[in-house]
């Protein structure tokens, strides 16, 4: 029965069930192989959907899916050591959700099986089968599994790629290390704590001060019974290695502006899980070759924007893309796969936004992000809305002032930069 199978995916994550559906749709065989005893069972993300790539594929997602709340407001903080300063928004541009990966996951591969995808769970694949120098199946547990095309969707530990040489090792500045808690809090009091109401949810980005002038993000997603709290670190930050990261939760979660928004919530999981951040500078130069491709974080197309983590919707783009490469490749003795794909990509939504942050990177390593710009933004606002028997001075004496504290240099480069890049 292997031999005729046209695609077999490994990893039923985002990217591969997104694939897999997609193929499957088309009428082509696919074999899902996950590792873990259900999907999402090993997956770890902040856990906020945007809804665009995925409403593509699958349109009436929101009424079905397991989604945990709408996310209605919106908190950016910039933090100092003791203190923030804080934008919210009530009027969001695009609609995204929170999730729960190990409630999604299980559902978004059950689409793909309904669409026809047979779900192998618990099954590791070992490494690629070769024939003739081509990539022509999988090993698990010892036995061949033979397939048309192979897609690797392993998510950003990529190691089957690294380990087959299809890609090499990522470096320190190009991943970073996440580490989530998921907390449980009484529904009630999410809603009361963050001003919700029913339906709505939060969600609180955090940048600034968390790894001294180095860099890191943090974030805290409202779900419906449970808070999602976690810290985005590359791997150049966290030079004293993962016991640093661990540290950088423990005081984000001791941060004045923190501490209040999690109080009495009870730890339910911990994980830890790397992030592909390179963004199209830190992407493969080859990502198909002869019976293979390779998608999702594996492929690196999560982007960080600082004000974002968008690594699920580049990966239901990155598995489009793919798709559309492996019905043409079924349907076609020629013209190759890694043309098809590299075309595929080229034209794909996924290839734009990687494009238009494609300097972010370089931006997010910039020291003034983390110490200049949250201490100007707070001495400044801290003197603008003073009113004390002393006489306020004029707006501009302010912001010289404050910004003169923190470098005019620094921060006039980091507003430049940030203008261009952003
Ligand atoms: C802390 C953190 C916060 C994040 N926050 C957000 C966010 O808020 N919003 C957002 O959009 N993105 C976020 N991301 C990024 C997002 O989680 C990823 O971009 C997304 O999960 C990528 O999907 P994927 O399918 O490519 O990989 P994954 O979700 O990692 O799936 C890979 C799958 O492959 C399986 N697998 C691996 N190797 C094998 C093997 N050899 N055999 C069989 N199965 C295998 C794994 O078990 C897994 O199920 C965050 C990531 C982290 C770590």
């Amino acid at each position: 029965m292997a031999d005729d199978i046209d695609v077999i995916i490994i990893g039923a994550g985002i990217a591969g069930s997104s694939c897999a559906l997609l193929c499957a749709r088309a009428g082509l065989s696919v074999l899902l192989i996950e590792r873990a005893e259900q999907p999402g069972g090993k997956s770890l993300s902040g856990g906020r959907l945007y809804s665009y790539a995925l409403a593509d594929i699958l349109p009436d997602f929101q009424t079905c899916a397991p989604l945990e709340r709408r996310i209605t407001r919106e908190h950016f903080s910039l933090l100092t050591a003791s203190g923030a300063t804080t934008l919210t928004s009530d009027s969001l541009a695009s609609e995204s959700w929170s999730v729960l990966r190990a409630r999604f996951d299980p559902w978004l591969a059950a689409q793909a099986e309904a669409a026809g995808t047979q779900l192998l769970c618990g099954v590791t694949v070992e490494s690629l089968y070769l024939e003739q120098g081509e990539v022509a199946g999988v090993v698990c547990e010892g036995d061949v599994l033979r397939a048309r095309a192979v897609v690797l969707a392993e998510g950003a530990n990529s190691e089957l790629a690294e380990r087959s040489g299809l890609i090499s090792s990522p470096t320190a500045q190009s991943v970073a290390l996440g580490i989530k808690e998921t907390l449980a809090l009484d529904r009630r009091r999410i809603e009361d704590r963050f001003h919700l109401d029913e339906n709505g949810g939060a969600a609180w980005l955090f940048s600034g001060h968390l790894c001294g002038s180095r860099s890191a993000g943090a974030f805290l997603y409202t779900n419906r019974q449970h808070l999602s709290l976690g810290v985005v670190a590359p791997l150049s930050s966290l030079r004293d290695g993962p016991a640093a990261a661990a540290k950088l939760l423990e005081m984000l979660k001791a941060h004045p502006v923190v501490r209040p928004l999690i109080h009495d919530a009870e730890v339910l999981e911990y994980g830890a899980h790397l992030v592909p951040e390179g963004g199209l500078r830190g992407l493969p130069s080859r990502r198909a070759g002869k019976g293979w491709l390779i998608i999702g974080d594996a492929l690196g197309t999560c982007i960080n924007t600082g004000l974002t983590i968008r690594g699920m919707d580049m990966a239901v783009l990155s598995a489009r893309a793919a798709a559309e490469a492996l019905i043409a490749r079924m349907a076609e003795a020629s013209p190759s796969l890694p043309v098809l794909y590299e075309d595929a990509l080229a034209q794909s939504l996924l290839w734009q936004h990687l494009r238009r942050y494609r300097h972010v990177p370089s931006l997010l390593q910039n020291s003034a992000w983390y110490t200049a710009l949250p201490a100007f933004c707070q001495g400044a606002l801290a003197d603008l809305t003073r009113a004390d028997a002393q006489v306020t001075p004029p707006l501009w004496k302010i912001l010289l002032h404050h910004g003169r504290e923190a470098g005019l240099t620094r921060l006039a480069g980091l507003i430049l930069r940030s203008l261009k890049c952003l």
